[in-house]
């Protein structure tokens, strides 16, 4: 402050930038030039701005002290050009307002060997109440994005799956099937499909009623799935008692095998109705394997229904290929 005016000129570009400039003299521990502004900002009367450097310590918020300890250490230490801290104080109210300090230790290297910290402190509250804010923005947007997704996956369950049995409903399976087909014909792999028709299912309804029906469908529905491969086949209900089965890179010897298999694992596992009856089932199954004429998964499932009218026409409880058998026209 060498020229007249110079420290008035200062002040004021202090003023006008929320600026309060504040001194302490590190060997005494005292503060020798108070942010009186800044108390007063916080609700304190003039007499309760803190003399000592220690005191300071008092209203800063307690997981603030730390680093702010810290900057100060590293900054008299000579690890830091400048000192530079963000903490809370803690007004009258009991609120805690965000403030900004910067500072340095004048004449290190002169004959008051570095006493004299000089610095500013100013108001960062709106800064961080505005972040705190976009914070709680962002973490309320990612928690709605996380329920969408959730949402979408569970309608797209809803969109894919039979409700009754949990297994694909015909949408998923033909659009599955379409894939398969077009994948068999490129690869030239083999793709076989079955339809598997519970026997005289209309007599268990109208023996043991509705939904003792249902818990029978449910019963051939998790056999089914239990008896194909997990990852690659795919079992969907595609009718009331009605499921299809789609075996790719299965030929007809093996779709044949496993539908002979099925054949004889449904009655081997009666389902149990009440508390005494044990129901014994019976399907048939027709299956249809794919040939070059085959150019759609509605064609393959025509001549799977085909062959499974032939089995329930040789007295059900059978199993029927196609193209082996006559093609019913
Ligand atoms: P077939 O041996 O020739 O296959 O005879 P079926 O009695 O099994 O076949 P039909 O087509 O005559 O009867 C099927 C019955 O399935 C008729 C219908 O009321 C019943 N049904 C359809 N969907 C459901 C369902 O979701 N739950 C129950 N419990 N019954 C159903
Ligand atoms: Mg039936
Ligand atoms: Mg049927």
């Amino acid at each position: 402050m060498d020229q007249p005016g110079d420290r008035e000129r200062l002040m004021l570009a202090l003023e006008a930038a929320g600026l309060e400039m504040w001194e302490n003299d590190l060997v005494e521990g005292k503060v020798t030039r108070k942010v009186t502004k800044v108390f007063e900002e916080l609700g304190y009367r003039p007499e309760e701005a803190v003399g000592l450097v220690e005191d300071i310590y008092r209203i800063v918020h307690p997981d603030d002290v730390a680093q702010l300890k810290a900057a100060v250490v590293a900054h008299v230490a000579g690890e830091t050009p400048q000192y530079r801290c963000e903490f809370r104080l803690r007004a009258k109210s009991g609120a805690w307002v965000w403030y900004a300090n910067y500072g340095k230790i004048m004449d290190r290297d002169g004959t008051r060997q570095g006493r004299r910290f000089v610095g500013v402190t100013f108001s960062i509250d709106d800064r961080r109440r505005k972040e705190a804010e976009l914070e709680r923005a962002n973490a309320l947007l990612v928690e709605r994005n996380r329920q969408l997704a959730e949402l979408n996956e569970t309608l797209q369950a809803l969109a894919t799956t039979d409700p009754l049995t949990g297994l694909a409903n015909r949408r998923q399976l033909f659009e599955a099937g379409e894939r398969e087909v077009l994948r068999a014909q490129r690869m030239g792999h083999a793709l076989s499909l079955l339809i598997v028709d519970i026997d005289d299912f209309k007599l268990v309804n109208d023996t043991w009623g509705h939904a003792a029906g249902d818990e029978v469908i449910c019963a051939v529905a998790a056999t089914c799935a239990r008896s194909v491969r997990g990852q690659v086949d795919l079992v969907g209900r595609i009718g009331g008692e009605e499921f299809a089965v789609l075996l790719p890179e299965v030929g007809m010897d093996d779709a044949n095998t496993l539908a002979a298999r099925l054949c004889r694992t449904i009655p081997a596992s009666p389902v149990p109705l009440g508390t005494t009856a044990l129901l014994e089932l019976t399907v048939s199954i027709g299956i249809a394997t794919l040939t070059p004429d085959v150019v759609s998964v509605h064609e393959l499932l025509r001549r799977a229904d085909q062959a499974l009218y032939m089995a329930k026409g040789a007295g059900k409880n059978c199993v029927r290929p196609l193209p082996r058998g006559e093609l019913l026209t």
